[in-house]
């Protein structure tokens, strides 16, 4: 797999796999070494707070430029999560899985299963 360390990026920091020490798998995502160690800090942080105040969602607290230099952050996420359900999907393919036990795992008909997930080439 040679395109494994460029492909796969954390879904948090977006930094390549190659770029940092580790990187941990989930379904669709990905999570490095470094996000995890921030992951970490926030929580011990809260553990030493013992914060009652009640949680705002996120934008509640960011500027409108703020949110707006998120956006293309989630978009990159969900585009990253759509290849790697693509990868999955591909895989099952190849094991001669039908389309209609793929659609059915994911709550579509076959034809839509087949419509998004098909090859183009
Ligand atoms: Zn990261």
């Amino acid at each position: 797999m040679p395109d494994w360390k460029d492909k796969v990026r954390c879904s948090f920091c977006h930094k390549k796999s190659s770029d940092v020490s580790k990187v941990i798998a989930g379904p669709g995502v990905h999570i490095c070494d470094e996000c995890i160690n921030l992951c970490n800090e926030i929580l011990e942080g809260e553990r030493l707070a013992a914060s009652t105040e009640p949680r705002l969602p996120m934008w509640e607290s960011m500027s409108e430029e703020q949110i707006l230099d998120h956006l293309p952050k989630i978009a990159a996420v969900q585009a990253q999560v759509d290849d790697n359900l693509r990868d999955w999907v591909a895989h099952l393919r190849t094991r001669d899985v039908s389309w209609e036990r793929i659609g059915a795992s994911l709550g579509m008909t076959r034809q839509s299963a087949w419509e998004r997930f098909r090859s183009e080439t």
